[in-house]
């Protein structure tokens, strides 16, 4: 590495090591990297996968390649040798932010893993020029500015494939990006990202306003824009049907380049549907096909043995509907398409709850997906029975034999290897390196549940991330915390069902005890990370409400000693990586039945964190693999909140009225200290929401849920005790591994 990175700094800047900048060296750094990339061995099999999604929340790449190339720990040394540091070198890449959240990061999650398992697999998808957005505090509110992140160096390869994409009115000329996927000690795969050479991004103004109908300018500026109206609408819908006419350009290109029979396409190729947002894909390949000479018969019995969709989430206003008239504006030549695949299924089976097309001439995406693909996949336990059994039971009554669940996972390198290398090395020492690979060897740890030794060590470990992450914060938002106080952590996207008022109501609960005298043995710090969907009004209104407690208690001597409140700015990859090793407490209270699996649940264990958490999403399996001891529980369980939401019986207002500790909460939320503070109109409009509607149930958990943290904060000053749950929780994580997913994956579907 020393030799290559000297050739590449004198090649391109004239310096050595000793001279050059940050700067120099990264870029150097990136193109080293990217030629050893290039001169990897491709993986081949069989059956090639390409997976399909509209985001891919990679992070930033450089040490992830570098990990997986085997390469990390030598290039950490020749820096150190000349008085760099890789953290500090990692700092300038900027983060691709080509996702909202965990649907994208566990497809980034899952390139990683099939890569290291040796498997042909590529992502697909669309190459967003400003991202999601960069997330600012101003007046403790969000503000939205655009995050681009592409620059001169970059990992993006520009390829010379390009497909022409008709629209209605004109077509447009695509170009793909590749970004190599390494894989750990293994071969290399791609990411093939699409775009149009004609965006303009000096179209946005204010933040991020831009002409949404310019469709040559716009197609690619931004991931899912605000589409709370039909412009916006519209725009998603021609990003949608060009990330997936491109997928189905190049798949039928590289089969034909491979001399592969059409008619056999499916012994050859495999495509995951990322939730419903690439459904596209199977109308267009049909389209595709009989221009090629298929009967329509033929094109689609080829399409649904190649097609597998997989369901992330059971909220209704989550499960896309397109009304025919936009796709008629956009993409009309592929609407008798789909009016032909809704004719089969009326004539096959006579239940509207299953048609294609309801009453209301919509298109259920999800619904094509089911009926014309091979596969549907849920992504923990308890979401995919939801599924069966509610949600969409009448097509499981159907097909019972195409549902099946796939827990979902992440990758050790990046979450643990990467994010926190001393407690990686640590576990290297103790039960040797073959957990990178193999992650259930992590319970050989379970040898040392009583060693006072290890769990010295591992309370170290824990205490030294703490102390980075102070210094991080301090660095990057100029707040203190304090490295000896219990971290407390909710990060996760800004949403009703993930339930960040409930814990803002702790908050509230505790200021007020510490205002009257009762004092916490040790100061809590509550940290929170979360971007709120632009158009989404009551995300942002409780963003609003953490900005104003966390300025209340700074603001009050009487209580900043014992409880500190920080919301990290611009929540991201980058920033979980920071989070997740300094976390002692994992927040994880979604409404039982609505988190469909959760991934930052995985996370924060695999890192020492204990779960407070209900019993939702792959909780619940994270509570069967620790038992009882080595985690927090609270909560209704998601059979009676169905149930609940099945009678009506749920009513917010009678627990406001009739239990005065709630009141007192909620009624803080307008109260005199925080309306000085705030805006009466967020903090208002907030406190109707939870005392009229609150569709979430938090006024129903919040009790519990109070009680339980406080339990759980006893319980935390038993060092040795807790030092235990710690290394039960590192040990037992090893099933959260995607590899595991993956392999599952590859078994049950794609057969690779
Ligand atoms: C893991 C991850 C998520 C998903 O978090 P959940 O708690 O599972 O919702 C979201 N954003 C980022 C940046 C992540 O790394």
């Amino acid at each position: 590495m020393e030799q290559a990175l000297e050739m590449m700094l004198q090649q391109k800047f004239g310096k050595s090591i000793q001279d050059a900048s940050k700067e120099e060296i990264y870029t150097a750094l990136l193109y080293v990297t990217k030629e050893k990339m290039q001169g990897m061995k491709r993986n081949e099999g069989n059956r090639k996968l390409y997976y399909i999604s509209a985001e891919f929340l990679i992070g930033k790449l450089l040490s992830n390649n570098l990990i997986n190339l085997g390469l990390f720990e030598e290039t950490r040394e020749v820096l150190e040798k000349h008085g760099h540091s890789l953290t500090e070198i990692e700092e300038i890449e900027l983060e691709p932010s080509l996702g909202n959240g965990g649907l994208g990061r566990l497809a980034a999650c899952f390139l990683d893993s099939i890569a290291t398992l040796g498997l042909e697999g590529d992502g697909v998808g669309l190459n967003y020029h400003d991202g999601l957005f960069l997330q600012k505090f101003h007046d403790n509110k969000q503000q939205e500015e655009k995050n681009p992140w592409i620059t001169a160096d970059s990992w993006l390869n520009k390829t010379d494939v390009s497909f022409e994409v008709p629209f209605k009115d004109f077509t447009l000329t695509s170009t793909m990006y590749d970004i190599d996927v390494p894989g750990y000690n293994s071969g290399c795969n791609k990411l093939h990202l699409f775009d149009i050479d004609t965006i303009d991004e000096s179209i946005i103004h204010d933040g991020i306003q831009f002409d949404k109908e310019d469709i040559r300018k716009n197609l690619t500026l931004f991931l899912y824009p605000d589409d709370s109206d039909e412009k916006g609408q519209l725009l998603r819908i021609y990003q949608q049907y060009f990330m997936v006419s491109n997928a189905a350009q190049l798949i039928l290109k590289e089969a034909e380049a491979k001399g592969i029979n059409l008619y056999h396409l499916h012994e050859h190729v495999c495509i995951q549907i990322n939730d419903t947002h690439p459904t596209m894909v199977i109308p267009e390949l049909i389209r595709l096909l009989t221009a090629r000479g298929f009967n329509i018969d033929t094109a689609i019995d080829v399409v649904r043995k190649t097609c597998a969709y997989t369901n992330h989430t059971i909220l209704a206003e989550a499960l896309e509907k397109w009304p025919i008239y936009y796709l008629e504006k956009v993409v009309p030549h592929l609407l008798p398409i789909i009016r032909e695949l809704d004719a089969r299924v009326r004539r096959d089976f006579h239940d509207e709850r299953v048609y294609i097309i309801d009453k209301q001439d919509r298109v259920h995406m999800a619904h094509i997906d089911i009926h014309y693909g091979y596969a549907v996949n849920g992504v923990a336990a308890l979401h995919t029975e939801i599924l069966k059994e509610s949600e969409l039971k009448p097509f499981y009554d159907i097909y019972p034999a195409k549902f099946n669940n796939k827990t979902n996972g992440i990758t050790f390198r990046r979450w643990l290897v990467h994010c926190n290398h001393s407690l990686a090395e640590y576990l290297k020492e103790l039960i040797g390196p073959g957990y990178m690979e193999n992650a259930d060897e992590l319970e050989k740890l379970l040898a040392y549940k009583d060693d006072e030794a290890v769990l010295g060590k591992l309370k170290e470990i824990k205490k030294n991330a703490k102390v980075e992450l102070k210094n991080y914060l301090k660095m990057t938002q100029n707040v203190d915390i304090d490295e000896n106080g219990v971290f407390d952590i909710q990060i996760k996207r800004l949403h009703e069902y993930k339930r960040q008022q409930m814990n803002a109501l702790y908050a509230i609960y505790k200021y007020k005890e510490i205002k009257k005298g009762n004092l916490p043995k040790r100061p809590i710090t509550m940290i929170f990370g979360a971007k709120a969907a632009p158009a989404y009004t009551i995300a942002k209104d409780i963003i609003h409400l953490l900005l104003c407690l966390q300025q209340l208690i700074d603001n009050d001597p009487q209580v900043s000693p014992y409880l500190k409140l920080v919301m990290v700015e611009n929540y991201n990859v980058t920033k979980a990586e920071k989070l997740i090793p300094a976390c002692d407490i994992s927040e994880q209270i979604s409404l039982a039945s609505k988190e469909a699996s959760g991934t930052g649940n995985m996370k924060f264990m695999l890192n020492g964190a204990v779960t407070l958490g209900t019993e939702d999403g792959a909780n619940v399996e994270i509570h069967q693999l620790v038992g009882d001891e080595n985690i927090y529980i609270f909560g209704e369980k998601s059979e009676n909140v169905i149930k609940l939401y099945e009678t009506n019986g749920y009513c917010s207002a009678d627990i406001y009225d009739n239990d005065p500790m709630v009141e007192e909460l909620v009624d803080f939320i307008i109260s005199k200290d925080l309306i000085r503070i705030g805006d009466p109109v967020n903090l208002g409009r907030l406190y109707k929401e939870l005392v009229s509607k609150d569709w979430f149930m938090t006024l129903l958990d919040v009790k519990d849920y109070i009680k339980t943290k406080e339990q759980m904060l006893e319980d935390y000053e038993d060092e040795t005790a807790w030092a235990k749950k710690m290394l039960v929780n590192i040990a037992k994580a090893g099933f959260f591994s995607s590899d595991r997913t993956i392999a599952e994956y590859n078994r049950d579907i794609w057969h690779l």
